[in-house]
């Protein structure tokens, strides 16, 4: 894993030692002497972890941390607290302040790559969602995400402990804040997540019954369970354990004798990376799902379905299947965007997709294929029942009216239909659609307003 590590401290033999053990573990190592440099170099050197030191002259560590997590644009970075101070109210400022983890001085080499890793790791899978959400916005799509920097929500904890004594005091720390629930054994927990509920899964490592490490990935492994956070607890001193979590993808750990406020400030943080991550998954679903239909009808658009079409015909194919493709057009429909404007048209054009898409079965295929063309794909119909369906939704246009919010609120139109079927012969989907649009041109220069199947 090559991943690109900023070092800040104060101290030049620091900062050497660290990047010389980096650097032997094929880490990219870029350097900072302060705060304000710690700064510049995280927006322009684009580091995926920053190992900072806490006591700077000028700006200490904290308010440095504090400034990378309120930035939108830097808040994703992980930040390490390197740090001669142990104390859990020590640990807590540096929480708040947004750290999400620390190493106490002299640095143990262990502990160091394990938490590199671990928090590189899971920062490449926001990245991930980060890259492609940009696209997204990029295209005009969605909005980004709001930034990683609220944290006053609460979530649905679990708690997975079966020492009834422990697992009481989870929920109390955790109680006043979040809806926790608690579990004791490794069924219930497996229940439980797959049932989607928690918003973050606390899994205790000393448990007498079962083995919290192989709970930890039992877990990881459900489709449910793949983006939940993981906070495990060991006691104090498990360093095997600690990092054979790490290894398997747990987001975070607390050791025992456990801190309240420690617990209390690493779920917060835990809670708000979730809600990130979820609102850029969110995001990127809707940028697809957009990517793919046509704006004003909802209905699949040409992109999508020049995609999808070979696929149909080759399924058809196979299967032995008809298929058929009926091309609509609405006649003179010019005239309706000459005559009432181009609002009313999109009003048009909305009513009649919305008219096809009643029309037709779930599994036919509807896109709006250009301005006010429209084609449907039909799998396992034969042209006979294409031009029945066709003819229906032909006669239902001219006898329905279109409703618009103008005078004379509504409007008689007609519409035009060119049919193509295949029987499995060895058509492409671009010669179905070619004869399709020749049917359609038929039915155009012989009167309008009525279908016209091509005579394949
Ligand atoms: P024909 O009976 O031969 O189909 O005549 P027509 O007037 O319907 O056909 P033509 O292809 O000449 O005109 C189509 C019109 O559709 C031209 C274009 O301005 C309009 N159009 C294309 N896309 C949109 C749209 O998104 N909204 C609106 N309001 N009009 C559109
Ligand atoms: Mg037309
Ligand atoms: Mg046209």
């Amino acid at each position: 894993m090559t991943a690109r590590v900023l070092v800040v401290d104060d101290i030049l033999s620091n900062v050497k030692l660290l990047e010389a053990k980096l650097t032997a573990e094929y880490f990219d190592v870029v350097t900072a002497f302060n705060g304000l440099e710690c700064l510049a170099k995280v927006a322009e050197a684009a580091p995926d972890i920053v190992l900072l030191d806490v006591m700077m002259p000028g700006m200490d560590g904290f308010e440095v941390c504090r400034r990378i997590k309120a930035d939108p644009k830097t808040a994703h970075v992980p930040v390490v607290m390197v740090t001669a101070l142990d104390q859990p109210s020590d640990r807590v400022a540096g929480l708040e302040a947004g750290a999400d983890d620390f190493l106490t001085k002299p640095v143990d080499d262990a502990a160091l790559f394990a938490r590199v890793r671990s928090l590189v790791r899971l920062k490449m899978m926001t990245d991930e969602l980060r890259m492609r959400e940009n696209t997204g916005q990029g295209m005009g799509l969605i909005d980004p995400a709001e930034a990683m920097t609220d944290s006053t929500h609460s979530g649905r904890i679990l708690v997975i402990e079966d020492r009834a004594e422990s697992a009481a005091w989870f929920s109390s720390a955790l109680e006043p804040m979040h809806e926790v629930t608690s579990v004791d054994t490794f069924e219930e927990a497996m229940v439980r997540v797959k049932g989607g509920d928690p918003d973050l899964v606390v899994v205790s490592l000393g448990m007498r019954r079962f083995d919290g490490l192989r709970l930890c990935s039992q877990l990881r492994s459900l489709p449910e369970g793949r983006n939940v956070p993981i906070l495990v607890v060991v006691s104090d001193g498990d360093h095997r354990k600690l990092t054979q979590a790490l290894e398997m993808g747990v987001n975070d750990y607390l050791t025992r004798p456990v801190d309240k406020n420690e617990l209390v400030a690493r779920v917060r943080t835990q809670l708000r990376k979730k809600r990130y991550a979820d609102r850029l998954r969110h995001n990127v679903q809707l940028s697809l799902e957009m990517a793919i239909t046509d704006q004003l009808t909802g209905l699949h658009n040409r992109r999508y379905m020049s995609r999808h079409l070979d696929n149909l015909v080759e399924t058809a194919k196979k299967s032995g299947k008809p298929i058929a493709f009926v091309i609509m057009d609405i006649d003179y429909f010019k005239a309706v965007n000459d005559t009432y404007g181009h609002d009313i048209g999109d009003e048009v054009l909305k009513e009649f997709a919305a008219r096809i898409a009643a029309n037709v079965r779930g599994i036919d295929l509807a896109c709006r294929y250009g301005g006010e063309e429209f084609v449907v794909v039909m799998p396992d119909t034969d042209v006979a029942f294409a031009i029945q369906v066709s003819e229906r939704l032909r006669h239902s246009i001219e006898t329905t009216p279109f409703p618009i919010s103008r005078d004379p609120k509504t409007l008689k139109l007609t519409i035009s239909i060119g049919i193509a079927g295949s029987e499995g012969e060895s058509d492409s989907a671009n010669a179905l659609l070619h004869r399709a649009d020749q049917a359609l041109y038929r039915a155009k220069r012989t009167g309008r307003n009525k279908v016209v199947a091509d005579a394949a």
